[in-house]
């Protein structure tokens, strides 16, 4: 008979495959009961999110009923609050995986020393990375700030450890309780109803995040490596969600990719992705001070502007430029952006309209399925241009030339912004040059004029920046 009670602490990571927490907690246990304490405050500003979680919790609860292991779902103001109630019970373990943010890492390390002096036994475990956040460092033992360096370091890194072997998770003698508080789930979807369309495009589950990468990696890894940046295409494995919630862990999709036999350049490129996950990863545990500013301080006095009105019609998806307006329909629609899209509506936001990249980031966590601390960070400060490794600030994206490169039908446009289904494609990433009549369109009309114009935008971008300079 094995002792006591196995609890496990869910956060993100919704799976039973390389769960660490969860199958050691069943290997070591005969009652295992697992929970998950909603914060709200903590998706106060992350909505669609709300609409990921519910799901999550309501598909892992019916997955873990078939172990016999209960998810208690509770809700607190803070972790502090439950946590205390944890500590004043007996006979017991407890067990979570690690969630790579500086406060949840900080949290560790507080909570831990708590169960130390309260003699409760805990293991805590790695989590969604393939090497540890704190794990990859120079020579010099100072952090890397460049991609490509750290990326070769880490990859041997990995490689070098060797893979783990695949550990099962057992039943649960019984199904038992532990905090017996469980919250009713329907509360947590947000009032507002824009999310009804996420149900077409997503399953927040397990089995559809492996069923999703398994097709990814058979039918559109060996063409990644072109097909990634055709937003009308599925040309990208679209598992982002699935990672920011663990339903799959990251070392899956690594060892899913082994299988492939030729290792092409798409197969190449996709694992360089993943590399920028774990950069990121890296960036924001070693330099915590960007997630709340420019990592490169000489940005912090660059003149922004304050202008509700494009701030507005950006979110809105009214720019005037059709790429950057269908990106940001499309991310309102589907909780989802395509990474070229991600980075042409970003540019416009911080370099054509010189609004704060906090603005958009703020905005992107709120629509985000995908959601992630560092990758947005990260992602936001990269195109900013005060970010490490970033694209320089006066390397600015032309809206119309990336939409006739990387849309030359209008596909993508047209997709998301029915207004201009009658364009004709010679016009359509500039459709105030239309000159003949077109049926149903008129600019101004029923399409907006250009909120600002490139030339003169990438100019005041540019003079902005020169300022900076000095
Ligand atoms: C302004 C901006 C904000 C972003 N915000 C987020 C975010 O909140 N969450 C998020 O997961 N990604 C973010 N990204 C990165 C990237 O756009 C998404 O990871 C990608 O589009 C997800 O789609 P996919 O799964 O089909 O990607 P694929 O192309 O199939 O790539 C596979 C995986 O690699 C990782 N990856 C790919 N590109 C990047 C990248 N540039 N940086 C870091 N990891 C990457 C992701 O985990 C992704 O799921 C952002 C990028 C930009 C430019």
């Amino acid at each position: 008979m094995k002792k006591n009670t196995g609890i496990v602490w869910l956060r993100n990571d919704f799976r039973i495959l390389k769960n660490d927490a969860l199958i050691y907690a069943t290997q070591n246990h005969d009652h295992v009961c697992a929970f998950y304490i909603l914060k709200k405050k903590d998706f106060i500003k992350r909505s669609a999110q709300l609409w990921w979680l519910y799901h999550s919790l309501k598909n892992f609860k019916k997955q873990l009923n078939q172990f016999n292991i209960n998810l208690e779902i509770v809700e607190a103001n803070s972790y502090k609050e439950i946590f205390e109630k944890i500590i004043n019970k007996k006979n017991f373990s407890i067990y979570w995986n690690k969630v790579y943010e500086p406060d949840f890492l900080l949290f560790d390390m507080k909570f831990s020393n708590v169960l130390k002096l309260k003699k409760i036994n805990f293991k805590i475990f790695k989590g969604n990375l393939l090497n540890e956040a704190h794990e990859i460092k120079k020579n010099d033992n100072t952090p890397y700030k460049v991609f490509t360096p750290f990326w070769r370091t880490a990859e041997k890194y990995y490689l070098d450890k060797g893979f783990s072997k695949e550990q099962k998770i057992k039943i649960s003698k019984k199904k038992i309780t532990f905090l017996d508080q469980s919250i009713n789930l329907e509360p947590i979807l947000p009032k507002k109803k824009w999310h009804d369309t996420f149900e077409k495009f997503w399953n927040p589950s397990e089995e559809t995040a492996l069923e999703n990468i398994k097709y990814f990696i058979k039918n559109s890894l060996s063409d990644y490596g072109n097909s990634r940046d055709i937003p009308s295409i599925e040309g990208t494995s679209k598992i982002s969600p699935y990672l920011a919630f663990g339903q799959i862990h990251v070392e899956t999709i690594w060892e899913e990719c082994q299988k492939i036999k030729i290792k092409n350049n798409g197969y190449r490129k996709y694992i360089n992705e993943i590399g920028w996950r774990e950069f990121s990863h890296s960036l924001i545990n070693y330099f915590p001070e960007m997630l709340k500013g420019n990592l490169r301080k000489d940005f912090d006095d660059f003149p922004w502007q304050e202008n509700k009105k494009h701030l507005i019609a950006w979110k809105k998806g009214m720019t005037g430029y059709p790429i950057v307006d269908a990106g940001m329909r499309e991310l309102y629609e589907t909780g989802w952006m395509h990474n070229r899209v991600r980075m042409v509506t970003a540019s416009f936001l911080v370099k054509h309209l010189r609004i704060h990249w906090q603005e958009g980031e703020k905005y992107f966590r709120d629509c985000l399925l995908d959601f992630n601390e560092a990758n947005n960070i990260a992602g936001w400060q990269w195109v900013a241009g005060c970010g490490a490794d970033a694209a320089p600030y006066f390397r600015i994206f032309n809206p119309i030339l990336q939409g006739e490169r990387f849309d030359p039908l209008g596909e993508y446009v047209k997709k998301w912004i029915p207004e201009l289904s009658n364009v004709p494609k010679k016009f359509i990433h500039k459709p105030w040059e239309v000159a003949q009549d077109v049926k149903n369109f008129e600019i101004g009309k029923n399409y907006p004029k250009p909120i600002v114009k490139h030339e003169e935008a990438r100019n005041a971008a540019l003079k902005a920046f020169k300022s900076l300079k000095k």
